[in-house]
Formats: structure tokens, C-alpha cells, sequence
């Protein structure tokens, strides 16, 4: 059994991770999502709202991939939260040049940590390697159309947030 551990802000959940996600889910048994929180951080969207978010978007996806998908929240992190829910793969995707440098030292730096536990990076479909939350959530608070940057079935609860 194959367990991997996805640990993202999701704030809003995009394309862009829904890509990496339905990707990982195709060679992966069981799939952590870990909604990252940070004291620190304030984020636009609850744990809660993130949590039913993704839970609308995946479980479709992971049912047609028969991966067990379970959406937590965690704090600290991501290589004790990988070990503590027994998911020794960290999943992360890249985008481009800067990913790849802050995930190379992220993975360097996690090794060091654990040897436990590996990183598998997967390079962004290029229909979404441009898109991340912090855009869309400009656009929606400009009141852009951002529908063609997030799944269809949570476009509704991002508008409703900026109305
Ligand atoms: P973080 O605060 O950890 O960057 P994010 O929710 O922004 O949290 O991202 C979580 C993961 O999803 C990261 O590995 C990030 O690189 C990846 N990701 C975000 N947007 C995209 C995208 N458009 N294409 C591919 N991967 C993405």
C-alpha cells in the first residue's frame, strides 16, 4: 500500500492542485491532504470551508482512481505530519523555476531530517502552470472572472466569500 501526503494551504483549493492531486492519486493507494495552519497566517478561507472544498472536488476523482483519500488539517511540519499519518511519500508540485528552487532546499533539508521520507515532485500540467490561489483570490476580490481557474463545483463558495 502506497501511502502519499499532499500538504498545501489551499486557500482556495485551483486547477493547478486539483491536476497534481488527480495525478497523484493514479499511482498512489491512499491520499493525505494536509491543510496547513499557521498561528502566524491568516488565511481568507476556514479549515473548515478548505476541508468541504477539497472534499467536493476529490472525492469524485479519488472514487474513479480507488485511492483512499482522507483531508486533514495539521500545524507544523510537513515531514512529522507525513510520519504521523503514515504517508512516507511528501507529493508537492512544481510550477517553475522558483518552486523548484525553494522545494530543492525543502527536500534537502527534510532528508536531513528523515530519511524515512521521500519527496516526489510533479511537474504542473501547462494549462495550469500558471495559476496559483493568491492570483485567483486578487481576481476575485477585483471581482474578475476566475472560473476558469478553479473546479466548477466550488466557483460558487469563492464568489460568495468576495461578494
Ligand atoms: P503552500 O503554501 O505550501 O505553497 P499551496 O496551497 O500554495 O501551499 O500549494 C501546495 C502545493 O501545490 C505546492 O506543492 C505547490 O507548488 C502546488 N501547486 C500550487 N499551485 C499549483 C499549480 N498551479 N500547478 C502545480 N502545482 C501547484
Amino acid at each position: 500500500m502506497i501511502s502519499g501526503f499532499y500538504p498545501g494551504s489551499f486557500d482556495p483549493p485551483t486547477n493547478g492542485h486539483i491536476d497534481v492531486l488527480s495525478r497523484a492519486m493514479r499511482f498512489l493507494d491512499r491520499l493525505v491532504v494536509g491543510i496547513g495552519t499557521n498561528a502566524d497566517k491568516k488565511t481568507v478561507f476556514s479549515v473548515a470551508e478548505r476541508q468541504s472544498m477539497l472534499n467536493t472536488c476529490l472525492n469524485p476523482i479519488a472514487a474513479q482512481q480507488a485511492c483512499v483519500l482522507e483531508i486533514v488539517e495539521f500545524e507544523g511540519l510537513a515531514i512529522e505530519a507525513a510520519q504521523n499519518f503514515e504517508a512516507p511519500l511528501i507529493i508537492r508540485g512544481l510550477r517553475n523555476g522558483t518552486d523548484f528552487d525553494y522545494e530543492s532546499q525543502m527536500m534537502a533539508m527534510n532528508r536531513a531530517m528523515s530519511e524515512n521520507i521521500e519527496t516526489i515532485c510533479l511537474a504542473a500540467s501547462p494549462e495550469v502552470a500558471q495559476l496559483s490561489s493568491t492570483l485567483v483570490r486578487q481576481v476575485a476580490s477585483m471581482k474578475g472572472d476566475f472560473s476558469q481557474f478553479v473546479p466548477p463545483e466550488i466557483h460558487s463558495i469563492i464568489l460568495y466569500k468576495y461578494k
